[in-house]
């Protein structure tokens, strides 16, 4: 029995009667971008969010570039981000002209560590942008006095973060903008690529919705108040994530059900940690479990065990981005983000989405046990 680090196929089997009758509603129609289907999403979503606005787009990389330029975020300005994220979080904000300064992680959440954002602020910082990882929200709280404090813009990385709410309010809607990605992996996944801008901020709505099309205002096309994009969402897509919101809460219902079979099948092996799963305590019932992640010295001998036994992993993220190539320029070292770099020779995610049966998850801890009993 193999396992795959991600398989939707069962799923979309069982859904595949209610997606097909929508999209041939979709070909009757013959709108196939931004169209009908585009725009009932965006509605729907409002109201599952709670946003005033929500802006469709192709991706959720898009997204991110759209959302900050639709801030005012441009050439001069500095935005604090964790360097311990998806690449898109640095690459969008170096996209608009504006420059990362990255900041390392809290170790035992994986998120931005607030304690050290003051010291990273100067008079060209605009913005922080938290990102969500994996299971929870960064510290809103936090994030949110501090940039209360130094008139800072509050831009989130929430792609990973749909149906994840702080205090009542979804991820996204804590700051003044976020983005959600519809990536095929990710909680609520697409057949290809979508991603969407939420926000309750008039200016960055309207401003959003003109840059996805080349600055032009819906009505008034072929005159562009801005230096646009191109970045629609395909109403193919739309209808697959319309069908599939349906299902959200039943599949997240059961990634946490798995997880929780991880986590009491794992405790007992004493070389496995899950950082994220301790430190949460009371607020492990607000998890949304995109990815379920261990830590463990022996990650990469691990990762080759497994694979040859044929089960999936993922090492998220293996290369912290104040360490990348394209940002050599900004001459960060390492060991200038001891946590983030910690976690990136430690981290790896296993198999977790609803399709995933008890039996696959046995057999994943069990091959980790036996691992670690062959090591000793
Ligand atoms: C997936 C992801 C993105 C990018 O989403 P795409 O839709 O693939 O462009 C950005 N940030 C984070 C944290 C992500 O996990």
């Amino acid at each position: 029995m193999s396992v795959a680090f991600f398989s939707g196929a069962e799923s979309f089997k069982q859904q595949w009667p209610l997606i097909s009758d929508k999209l041939d509603q979709i070909l009757d129609e013959g709108k196939f971008t931004n169209g009908p289907a585009v725009q009932e999403l965006e509605r729907t979503l409002e109201v599952f969010t709670g946003a005033k606005h929500c802006v469709a787009v192709g991706n959720a990389t898009d997204a991110l570039i759209i959302m900050l330029r639709a801030a005012g975020i441009g050439a001069g300005d500095e935005v604090i981000v964790p360097c311990y994220s998806f690449f898109a979080s640095a690459s969008s904000i170096a996209h608009v002209g504006a420059t990362p300064v990255f900041c390392d992680i809290n170790p035992s959440t994986y998120m931005i560590d607030v304690e050290q954002i003051e010291e990273r602020i100067t008079s060209r910082t605009k913005a922080i942008m938290p990102v969500h990882l994996f299971t929870h929200m960064a510290d809103m709280n936090a994030i949110n006095r501090i940039a209360h404090k130094h008139n800072l813009l509050v831009l989130e990385d929430s792609a990973e973060a749909i149906s994840m709410f702080h205090e009542g309010q979804h991820a996204g809607l804590i700051g003044n903008a976020g983005v959600i990605s519809f990536f095929p992996t990710k909680t609520l996944g697409a057949i290809g690529d979508a991603g969407l801008i939420l926000t309750n901020d008039d200016s960055i709505a309207l401003e959003a919705r003109r840059l996805r099309i080349h600055g032009q205002d819906e009505g008034t096309p072929y005159i562009h108040h801005s230096v646009g994009y191109n970045s629609r969402m395909d109403d193919i897509q739309a209808a697959v994530l319309l069908t599939r919101l349906q299902f959200l809460q039943r599949e997240i219902a059961r990634r946490a059900y798995l997880a929780a079979s991880y986590n009491s099948m794992l405790a007992d092996i004493p070389q496995v940690s899950t950082p994220i799963v301790e430190s949460r305590g009371d607020e492990a019932a607000n998890a949304v479990y995109y990815v379920y992640l261990i830590e463990t010295e022996k990650r990469d001998e691990l990762v080759g065990y497994l694979n040859s036994q044929g089960i999936g992993t993922e090492v998220y993220y293996p290369h912290p981005l104040h360490l990348q190539p394209c940002f050599s320029h900004l001459n960060y070292q390492e060991g200038d983000m001891p946590a983030a770099e910690r976690a990136a020779q430690r981290a790896v995610g296993l198999p977790l989405y609803p399709d995933l049966t008890e039996e696959q998850v046995s057999k994943v801890c069990g091959q980790i046990r036996h691992f670690f009993e062959k090591e000793v």
